[in-house]
């Protein structure tokens, strides 16, 4: 592929080749690079290449990308210096690393850096070696018993590490070593272990007449062989996975990859285990809990295809696969989905603009989809795809509310007395409860009864919340936390602090009072210390072997309790009380749904109450009613007439900076160079919702534009026109903010 590259025509390179490369930085251009003599490169390919006084990774491009600028005397072209040893990019990856970057305004490098997030594929992998018997070699001159079973063991001929061949002998190393150098074993490199091979056909569903239908649905649009987005928009329960399962399966069959997507991958032992069960192999999993070389591992199998099925985080979708012929995004709704760090970008959207780059079809599965995917579904750019019941015949849980107001709990208690009955008669059946609050920690606010102070963080516009069984007080925003302390810190008086507000925590103690012979299990992230015990504790609950479950969302993704019969929501207006983001609606009723829907999944009839002081809300109508349709009418009609997403754009620039009046006044200072525009309105600044994160003041400008509007060509005149930025200061743009 060298002639891809235009020659130069200098005195002192002669003939030199110039190759296009993207460094993994926060640069938005290509720069020429001298291929030298002898050295293959071909587009895709990762480089390493002198950058400043540094040396960098890069990717070469296949065209130059951003300003050239003036023409760069050739004396100062520099030289790649290696082509690393890693498979290339595939250039479905290039274009997609282009979109990304043009449409969240990130910078090409920034992009790309998200295609390589292994970095582990760069370095040489060491072979691992292990030992294997040497046939016909005479026995060793001094037979011991050690070596005798070492022998034994080794005799099937495999290969194995010379830690697991010595204990399985029950010996030491030294006796394996001992047995290589009499020439009985040999060391040999350890095979690199491939993926097994999920079948399409380990197991036959049978599946009910509404699953058939959206099963058909689902497997035309893989043999559509086009792009296409369904909508798989079932009730908790309704069998969406099994029903995706068959277009995973489909695109198997058709020789292409799949991509299953979900937004707590770590926590999905279930899922695995149902997948294994389907297709008699386990995935391969994407996600942050996975090592270094592991990483590089699964990063390396996408791209030479025997990766068949990956099951991932948000960042798989910038996993190199040779041959992606399927996305699912699972729990589409799911705000884990948006990344709000570096590249600000939506991954189901994302996921989306990938199988249109690639012509393949992508599903969302929810249920309880994003006002932006029920329009998209409404309007017909999406196929939806409906399972209107539960597999199992359960109907929804009833949900009943408890109205706070008229039926208090005791003073100082969480539980309202309908809720407590409830609970009591569930233990009585021999059933589970759930009980829900998403709120970790023992309390919200630690006050001062004496002086009135309320705890704060010292660097954030939040209070600290208490986490008693540490013994802290902790920030969730920035990490900071100090130890409980004993006296108020501002007025000093003893004994005069008191803690506010329920935290998990704190309804695992009302519960240890109130049920005292009941097996409890608190889930909440900060409780659990790593992921085993976190899936031990999970197949526990699955098993029946748990009275009350108490936990925070954790608890709402997902899992399947056969045995949950009733679920009690702790605070329903907590996440309505949120300020004025006009999302906040659709954010909790999406959860309560979830929440609710855990009970009565299996064969028990479910039963779901919700403690709140705004029973009429309409967010808890629709909950309590299950009506949702009424609920998303009153939301899209909203969104509607306030040209919020998806019948408008919306863009978030925030200006954070150390000292609150400089973030104020650049904030400003940018609203003013806004380009005039009749269409696009600019908001603000105001204080964003998080005032103060980290010490740093954050003022926020909302950017309001129609659809139609190129609202990414207009912040391009925009920014670009701006003063640099001095001292801290810091301006992040996101396009379509989570929150607005
Ligand atoms: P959803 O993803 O819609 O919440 P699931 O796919 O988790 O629903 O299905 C709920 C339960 O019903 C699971 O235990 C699943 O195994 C079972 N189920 C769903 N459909 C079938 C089917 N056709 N045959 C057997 N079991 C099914
Ligand atoms: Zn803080």
């Amino acid at each position: 592929m060298q002639g891809l590259f235009e020659p130069l025509e200098t005195e002192t390179r002669e003939g030199a080749q110039l190759a296009p490369v993207v460094l993994a930085v926060a640069l938005d251009q290509t720069y020429d690079y001298i291929v030298p003599a002898g050295l293959e490169v071909e587009p895709g390919c990762f480089v390493l290449v002198p950058f400043g006084p540094q040396s960098r990774i890069g990717v070469v491009w296949d065209k130059s990308v951003g300003e050239p600028g003036k023409p760069v005397d050739p004396k100062k072209l520099k030289v790649i210096t290696a082509r690393l040893d890693a498979p290339p990019l595939p250039e479905i990856s290039l274009r997609f690393a282009e979109w990304i970057a043009k449409y969240t305004l990130a910078p090409l490098g920034m992009t790309v850096r998200m295609l390589m997030s292994a970095r582990a594929v760069f370095e040489p992998q060491k072979p691992r070696f292990g030992v294997t018997i040497v046939g016909g070699a005479a026995e060793p001159p001094r037979m011991t018993p050690a070596r005798q079973r070492a022998l034994e063991i080794a005799a099937d001929g495999a290969i194995r590490a010379k830690a697991a061949l010595a204990a399985a002998s029950s010996c030491s190393t030294g006796v394996v070593d001992g047995l290589v150098a009499s020439g009985n074993l040999v060391e040999v490199a350890i095979p690199e272990k491939r993926p097994p091979v999920p079948d399409p056909c380990h197991r036959v569903t049978e599946f009910s007449p509404e699953q058939d239908a959206a099963v058909h649905a689902l497997r035309s649009a893989v043999d559509g062989a086009n792009f296409s987005v369904s909508l798989l928009d079932g009730v908790t329960g309704s069998g969406k996975t099994e029903v995706y399962f068959e277009a995973v399966a489909r695109t198997l069959e058709r020789g292409h990859q799949a991509l299953i997507m979900l937004p707590e991958i770590a926590l999905t032992d279930q899922f695995m285990r149902r997948f294994e069960a389907r297709f008699g192999a386990p995935p391969v999993e994407w996600h942050s809990a996975l090592s270094g070389p592991e990483r590089g591992r699964v990063w390396k199998q996408t791209a030479t295809g025997e990766a068949r099925v990956v099951v991932g985080a948000r960042s798989a979708l910038f996993l190199p696969f040779s041959d992606l012929g399927l996305i699912i995004v699972d729990e589409e709704h799911d705000a884990g989905y948006k990344q709000d760090d570096r590249v600000h970008y939506q991954a189901r959207d994302m996921a989306v603009v990938r199988g249109s780059l690639g012509a393949f079809p992508v599903i969302l599965a929810s249920a309880t989809p994003a006002i932006e995917t029920h329009v998209n579904a409404r309007t017909g750019r999406y196929r939806h795809v409906v399972l209107p019941g539960r597999f199992s015949g359960a109907s929804l849980p009833d949900v009943t509310p408890i109205d706070l107001r008229v039926t208090p709990p005791d003073k100082g208690k969480w539980l309202a007395p309908p809720l407590v009955d409830a609970i009591t008669k569930t233990m009585a059946d021999g059933q589970q409860s759930l009980l829900f609050l998403n709120r970790r920690g023992y309390a919200p606010l630690t006050l001062c009864r004496s002086c009135g102070h309320r705890i704060d963080c010292p660097q954030c516009t939040a209070w600290l919340v208490e986490h008693r069984f540490r013994g802290k007080l902790h920030c969730h925003h920035c990490g900071f936390s100090i130890p409980l302390p004993e006296k108020c810190p501002k007025c000093a008086e003893p004994g005069s602090l008191v803690a506010c507000g329920p935290g998990v925590e704190r309804v695992a103690e009302e519960v240890a009072e109130r049920f005292p012979g009941a097996r409890v299990a608190l889930l909440s992230s900060d409780l659990i210390p790593g992921l085993t015990e976190m899936r031990d504790m999970i197949r526990n609950i699955e098993a029946g072997g748990i009275d009350i479950v108490i936990g925070t969302q954790m608890v709402a993704k997902g899992h399947h309790f056969p045995n949950l019969a009733t679920v009690g929501i702790v605070d329903g207006d907590l996440g309505l009380a949120q300020g004025a983001d006009p999302r906040a609606g659709e954010r909790t009723f999406q959860l309560l749904h979830q929440v609710t829907g855990r009970a009565g999944r299996a064969l028990t009839e479910g039963r779901g109450y919700v403690q709140t002081h705004m029973p009429e809300h309409p967010v808890m109508q629709a909950i309590i009613s299950g009506d949702r349709e009424a609920f998303l009418e009153a939301e899209i009609a909203n969104r509607r007439k306030g040209l919020l997403p998806p019948y408008g754009r919306l863009v978030a620039l925030v200006v954070a900076a150390r000292d609150k009046e400089t973030a104020q006044l650049v904030a400003r200072d940018i609203a003013h160079r806004a380009p005039r525009s009749e269409k696009i309105e600019v908001l603000g600044p105001a204080e964003a919702p998080l005032a103060v994160i980290r010490g740093r003041h954050r003022w926020r400008l909302l950017v309001k534009a129609p659809r139609e509007i190129d609202v990414q060509a207009y912040l391009r005149a925009w920014l670009a026109d701006l003063p640099p930025l001095k001292g801290d200061i810091k301006l992040t743009v996101d396009i379509d903010p989570y929150s607005f």
